[in-house]
């Protein structure tokens, strides 16, 4: 029965049996990830439970926005799953760049300076740290930026940090997950022990973390091994796929402060901002959000096994514990990382029957290709696949709302490889 449906969205038998072959060896591994998120759907329960979320809470406000209990009680949920003073979480951070760039501009003044200890931030943040120059970036504003890189083996360049933490350093930016680059993924773990070392150095600096793609993938968060702040987005793993829009702030009273002056402005902070009647949607993504993310991680932990398999280099590997719901595949050709676009693509319940064109979208300093049929446009928690046209043509894989449909997108990228006779079995 399952082959004849998989056959009927054009899936041949070989295709099928290679990959559920795979799957039986994943069990295991699935079972970890099942444990995770059952602890991570209790704690988000019991933070629902704890700030007494009620039907009340899901009243539209509009205009200011003033007293709006649900926006005010999901930023309370959002302090407990984080263990975390205050949060900021707001349909006004339109996405996750947006957020991050409030937590730096709210916590940065002219003169002080940024440190990137873990080489260079995911791609937008360049034009917002001022990297590449652009209009109304941190450095126009005479915030300077510092920049230590990994080691060649992925670990930190203490040594290093060391002497690039000076007088000015005020912040320091984490960035948890690789996004686009093939660096490891950072563990919640050895984020906790770069902040130890930081703070050891200069106690008062603010560590903030770039969560984007890491929420729920452990049981811990970086807020619980000591980062200030940590940031993200809701068309990410918080929102559950169901956050139409939105981004999160949390941390210390001060720095959630500082952020919500810069989102909307000094003396106004967190008292305004009207939710339009969306809280139900993000309250209800967030409860569903640890099994969502479990569901991307079997199908990135899937992708990376049968892509091995097929002598291509995945990151991580197939057998590698994950920190965030990325998958790297490196598919060596501009053809190889378009078709696989394409398989994705085609098995999307929403457009599955456009075909993704690579293009140079704003913030990215190459074309890129982007493979999505989303309920929520541009959401990369749902199961979407992105490739920047350049060396080494790795494909970004990530999401899935439910693992059956991010197994489907798996198997039709494979498919599509094996249509254009770049794989052969
Ligand atoms: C997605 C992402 C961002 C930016 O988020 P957008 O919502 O696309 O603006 C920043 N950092 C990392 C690591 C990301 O994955």
């Amino acid at each position: 029965m399952i082959h004849e449906i998989y056959n009927k969205m054009g899936i041949d038998n070989k295709v099928i049996d290679f990959c559920n072959d795979i799957e039986k060896n994943l069990k295991e591994r699935f079972n970890d990830i099942d444990t995770i998120a059952e602890y991570n759907q209790l704690k988000v329960i019991k933070a629902m439970q704890d700030n007494k979320v009620s039907d009340a809470c899901f009243a539209a406000t509009t205009g200011y926005g003033y007293n709006d209990m649900g926006r005010d009680t999901l930023e309370d949920v959002y302090a407990s799953i984080f263990h975390c003073e205050a949060a900021l979480v707001r349909p006004q951070l339109t996405c996750g760049t947006h957020a991050l760039t409030i937590a730096l501009s709210g916590n940065l003044r002219p003169g002080d300076e940024l440190l990137s200890p873990v080489g260079k931030p995911y791609d937008t943040l360049e034009s917002v740290i001022g990297i590449r120059p652009a209009n109304g970036s941190l450095a126009e504003y005479g915030v300077s930026y510092r920049q230590v890189d990994l080691l060649s083996d992925g670990s930190f360049d203490y040594e290093g940090i060391k002497r690039a933490i000076n007088e000015k350093t005020k912040l320091v930016t984490i960035q948890r997950s690789k996004g686009y680059a093939t660096r490891p993924t950072l563990s919640v773990e050895k984020i906790g022990e770069l902040i130890a070392f930081i703070k050891n150095i200069k106690p008062d600096v603010i560590c903030m973390v770039d969560n984007c793609y890491g929420e729920f993938v452990e049981t811990i968060e970086p807020s619980d091994v000591g980062a200030d702040m940590c940031v993200g987005s809701l068309i990410k793993n918080p929102g559950g796929g169901l956050a139409p829009i939105g981004g999160y702030i949390v941390g210390t009273k001060q720095c959630v402060e500082n952020a919500a002056c810069r989102l909307t402005c000094p003396g106004l902070a967190k008292e305004v901002g009207a939710t339009l009647g969306i809280n139900q949607s993000l309250y209800q993504g967030l409860f569903l959000s640890p099994v969502v993310v479990a569901g991307a991680l079997k199908g990135a932990i899937f992708a990376a096994n049968i892509y091995e398999k097929l002598g291509y280099k995945v990151v991580p590997d197939s057998t590698e514990p994950r920190y965030d719901i990325i998958q790297s595949v490196v598919l060596r050709s501009p053809e190889a990382i378009i078709e696989f676009c394409k398989g994705i693509q085609k098995a999307a319940p929403v457009d599955s029957f456009v075909t993704p064109e690579p293009w140079a979208m704003p913030g990215y300093d190459s074309d890129v290709i982007m493979a999505a049929g989303a309920f929520v446009q541009g959401s990369s928690i749902e199961l979407s696949a992105d490739a920047p046209i350049k060396e080494p043509y790795a494909v970004y894989f990530q999401g899935g709302l439910t693992w059956y449909h991010s197994k489907l997108g798996i198997i039709n990228s494979l498919q599509h490889l094996v249509n254009a006779g770049i794989v052969t079995f």
